[in-house]
């Protein structure tokens, strides 16, 4: 198989396994008085303190959760929670967040009358840090703008927004969504100011069920899950200290490895978007846009992504759909619906991922496969 869908889960590194191979046995409670506790809390919070130094955010702001949408859930809810009467009972989102923010972003309008402000972006999903700031004027307790978006992989300017935000209205809490991001991209930087960061740990070669909020700054935050303490109250819970060493180590390996994979994937995309698009007749969707190193979006007109799919998966080629069908009806994804792609050039749209364990053989394998499929399936048509 070639695997092309390491957006959506991207294969254990092997330190990764080593690491999970090495503390799978250890059963104590990080919260217990004895030794076996102590040597749970010990990996914790040595986990800890090592995505603290690699994210630029301080060790007792680093606090794990089940992953990426509870993170987001928890960002969106605790900040609406916690904020003070004072401020405006008022979100300013992008219309491409992942549905982890806005799905908490519509509970929140309709459980707390919020206002919730979408902010729209161009054809290929960049946002206008002007655009958030005009709003922003208005007052705000939560901005959260993705810093790569998932399907499209469009980056974000978020430490540009972060700045404005903090500037017209300091009250405002900045939450991005790096889930994506991390994989690639130096957090302290590219999410520089932001007050809350998402992350997720099975998209970086770590477990699932893994992620982190990452908190920056003391800002106010309820927490979404109450019963236990830990976390420094933020969050209940016995912990997974096994999840945070596998995470922390898929973070580290990243971050070592970042320059290099950012040239050799982003190489093999441009290698495969030319060969899809030479071969397989497939339109690119993102053209000038900043976009992350292994993401290619395409759409085949005319064409329905779920037949695709359902024959490069046959053939032996795994990627991904930014439509999905639901109960025999193909639904436009948001985020297509958002960039203004035309409805028939989104139902034939997919994404293929690249990532750590990506090679050039499987790249021209997947040119030929799926040039292959797409005109078998064009002659049936
Ligand atoms: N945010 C983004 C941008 C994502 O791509 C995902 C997962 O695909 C999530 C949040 C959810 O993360 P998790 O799968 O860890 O819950």
């Amino acid at each position: 198989m070639v695997y092309l869908d390491h957006a959506a889960a991207t294969p254990l590194r092997p330190e990764v396994i080593a690491v999970v191979t090495e503390h799978l046995a250890a059963y104590g409670n990080p919260s217990g008085a004895h030794a076996a506790g102590r040597a749970a809390r010990l990996v914790l919070d040595d986990a800890r303190e090592e995505i603290g130094a690699l994210t630029g955010t301080p060790a007792q702001g680093v606090v794990f959760t089940s992953g990426g949408t509870e993170a987001d859930n928890w960002a969106v809810a605790g900040v609406m929670a916690a904020k003070p009467a004072s401020v405006a009972n008022t979100i300013i989102v992008s219309a491409i967040e992942h549905k982890a923010v806005a799905e908490a972003c519509a509970r929140e309008a309709a459980h707390r009358g919020t206002t919730v402000h979408v902010v729209g972006v161009d054809a290929e999903g960049r946002v206008d840090p002007r655009d958030v700031a005009s709003l922003l004027s208005r007052g705000a307790a939560l901005v959260s703008v993705m810093a790569a978006n998932n399907e499209l992989g469009t980056v974000q300017p978020v430490a540009d927004i972060a700045a404005r935000a903090h500037r017209i209205a300091p009250d405002a809490v900045v939450h991005t969504d790096a889930v994506q991001t991390a994989p690639w991209h130096d957090l302290a930087t590219t999410t520089a100011g932001c007050d809350l960061v998402t992350i997720s740990g099975h998209k970086l070669g770590g477990l699932k069920g893994t992620g982190a909020l990452l908190i920056r700054r003391s800002v106010p935050l309820a927490p979404l899950l109450v019963g236990g303490g830990q976390e420094l109250g933020h969050r209940a819970g016995t912990q997974d200290a096994l999840g945070a060493v596998a995470m922390a180590t898929a973070l580290r390996c990243a971050v070592r490895d970042a320059v290099e994979a950012a040239a050799t994937v982003s190489r093999l995309r441009d290698r495969l978007r030319d060969g899809l698009v030479n071969g397989a007749g497939a339109v690119a969707t993102i053209s000038t846009a900043p976009q992350l190193p292994g993401h290619l979006h395409v759409h085949f007109d005319g064409m329905i992504a779920d037949e695709l799919l359902f024959g490069f998966d046959r053939s032996g080629v795994a990627a991904s759909a930014g439509s999905s069908c639901a109960s025999g009806a193909i639904e436009q994804s948001d985020v297509l619906a958002a960039i203004g792609l035309a409805p028939s050039a989104a139902r034939g749209a997919v994404r293929f991922t690249l990532g750590h364990t990506t090679t050039e053989a499987e790249v021209e394998a997947a040119i030929a496969t799926v040039s292959a499929v797409v005109e078998r399936l064009r002659r049936r048509a």
